[in-house]
């Protein structure tokens, strides 16, 4: 495996290899590798030639007051588990490379990042599509790897790539959850041993709304059974629950077949996402 800082160093590597016929896969990642992230590893190396793993904490999508200091950093054993899991590149760029002084283009989706988690993080997606874009240019996968666990992140970007038509075919993947259903996550450091417990209150919503949906329970009474259900985890605070079009985001009826149901919760001081895709 070879690790990169620098951005034309990839690209050349990435230039020689695609000249050759070889397949890129991408996984992008802020590191703090789990079982999620490897999961996106491994069904790139199934796919393609060449696996490139970006481990980056971008600091632009991080609002003001949030974690992008604090954020967990542990580059010994990030680099062991993309060892472990076969990745041919690790890409591990530094502010400076990446951010020119002079940087000042970004991608913003007009539409769907302005709902959801883009109400209280109003610039996220904004950095995101961004630094997706750079690393799409920088390592021209023909595949790159998202997981449905940040579910409006994975809808923005496909949007981008159908927008702005970049080549590259976008590959969702399950969420990765722990034994207790807790969606795994970097951020879930952050909790202590009870929060721990009290968080998997949430995927137990999501299965409870995930039923009402198959037995033909209205939206309104679907989002009431969930609330109800997340107010009773101790110190939970409701940030969202939204239910919406699994394929577009867009608001639904009680006769949409295909839906998303997305919440954003805080246990104690740290927010967390999860959702659940329901099919009738
Ligand atoms: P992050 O490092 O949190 O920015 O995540 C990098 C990628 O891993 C994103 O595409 C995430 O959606 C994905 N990911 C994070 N956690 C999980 C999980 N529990 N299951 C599946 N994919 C995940």
């Amino acid at each position: 495996m070879k690790i990169i800082n620098n951005p034309e160093e990839l690209r050349k590597n990435i230039e020689i290899l695609k000249k050759e016929g070889k397949t890129v896969g991408l996984v992008p990642t802020m590191g703090a590798l789990h079982y999620g992230h490897i999961s996106l590893m491994k069904q790139s190396v199934l796919q393609n030639d060449i696996t490139v793993v970006s481990v980056y904490v971008n600091p632009i999508q991080f609002g003001p007051n949030e974690d992008y200091e604090r954020y967990p950093r542990p580059i010994e054993k990030d680099i062991q588990v993309c060892q472990d899991n076969k990745v041919d590149f690790l890409f591990m760029p530094t502010n400076e490379t990446l951010y020119n002084k002079n940087f000042s283009t970004y991608i913003y989706n007009n539409n769907i990042s302005k709902i959801m988690c883009g109400v209280t993080r109003p610039t996220h997606f904004q950095g995101v599509c961004t630094v997706v874009a750079k690393l799409f240019n920088i390592a021209m996968p023909q595949r790159a790897y998202f997981g449905l666990k940040d579910y409006q992140q994975y809808t923005i970007i496909r949007q981008m790539v159908e927008d702005l038509n970049f080549n590259i075919e976008i590959v969702g993947c399950p969420i990765v959850r722990e034994e207790s259903g807790l969606a795994m996550s970097s951020r879930n450091t952050y909790l202590s041993q009870e929060e721990k417990v009290q968080a998997t209150g949430i995927y137990k919503s999501l299965c409870l709304a995930k039923q009402l949906f198959a037995e033909g329970k209205s939206i309104k009474d679907i989002k009431s059974a969930v609330e109800e259900n997340i107010l009773k985890i101790p110190n939970g605070k409701i940030d969202y629950i939204e239910l919406r079009n699994s394929q577009n985001l867009r608001e639904v009826t009680d006769s949409d077949k295909n839906i998303v149901i997305a919440v954003a919760v805080k246990v104690g001081n740290v927010r967390l996402i999860d959702n659940m895709v329901c099919e009738k």
